[in-house]
């Protein structure tokens, strides 16, 4: 019965339903959810799931509240983060994680989203994954974390650690887009796929994408092997190497 059923469950139906194509909940879908539903299927289904699950997960688009001008920029984006419930991963979120380092900061990274780690302390990149960036800045590049800024693509952590879904992503991107814009670093360092599709709308492998560099609005855009990845498989070590250097050479720290 439906209510044996997890939400992730009755996600995953809907979008099967939906020929994988991601989408909000909200009153509309729900609506339209409900509308279109088979008898064979609501003989299975019980109908007011769906809207529990628009319920669970609303649709509000950041922020009707004024946020405090007087905050420094970045604050203000925060804090428009933190009230955001934009897309379903607002749901089971413990905390929203925006980002951290030095808002003036000339090297900017930036990964897919929090993981459980991230999720639960607020902050990105703290777990192996996060320890293993931090080893690659301050024993590779030489210079302390907190003097890069690093963020990533959403948010909220998805369930499972899976990608961000690309609805998701657009909810999302906005925030980072600010970040960007307010901190204008010198170089961007995309850390894996999905970030790389994400803001610069490449989907190759990422043997591929490491063969050139990018611009994103005037800043110069490097890619190398999301830390993760790098745990998984240690022959990415030396590409990450090689990437990083490159982004040394191109700042004149080498
Ligand atoms: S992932 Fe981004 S768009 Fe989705 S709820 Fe969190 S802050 Fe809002």
């Amino acid at each position: 019965m439906i209510s044996s059923l997890s939400p992730e469950s009755i996600e995953a139906w809907l979008l099967w339903q939906h020929q994988l194509q991601p989408f909000t909940f909200n009153e509309k879908f729900a609506e339209e959810i409900n509308s279109s539903i088979s008898e064979q299927i609501a003989k299975v289904f019980d109908k007011s799931a769906f809207f529990s699950v628009s319920k669970a997960v609303p649709v509000k688009n950041v922020v009707e509240e004024p946020v405090d001008e007087s905050l420094p920029q970045l604050e203000r984006v925060r804090v428009k983060a933190e009230r955001c419930s934009a897309c379903r991963l607002a749901a089971k979120r413990t905390n929203m994680v925006f980002g951290e380092g030095n808002p003036e900061a000339d090297i900017m990274f930036i990964g897919e989203g929090p993981g459980e780690d991230e999720d639960l302390s607020g902050r990105p990149f703290v777990g192996k994954a996060g320890q293993l960036l931090t080893k690659i800045i301050e024993n590779g590049m030489k210079i302390p974390r907190e003097q890069v800024y690093i963020a990533n693509i959403v948010k909220c952590r998805p369930p499972a650690n899976r990608d961000p879904m690309p609805d998701e992503a657009q909810c999302c991107i906005g925030f980072l887009k600010e970040q960007i814009r307010i901190v204008n670093p010198k170089v961007l360092i995309l850390l894996g796929k999905v970030a790389i599709k994400n803001l610069l709308g490449i989907e190759s492998s990422m043997s591929k994408a490491r063969e050139t560099t990018y611009e994103y609005e005037g800043i110069k855009v490097f890619v190398t092997y999301h830390p993760s990845a790098l745990l998984r498989n240690e022959s990415f070590k030396r590409p990450v190497w090689e990437d990083i250097k490159k982004v040394m050479k191109y700042l004149g720290m080498m």
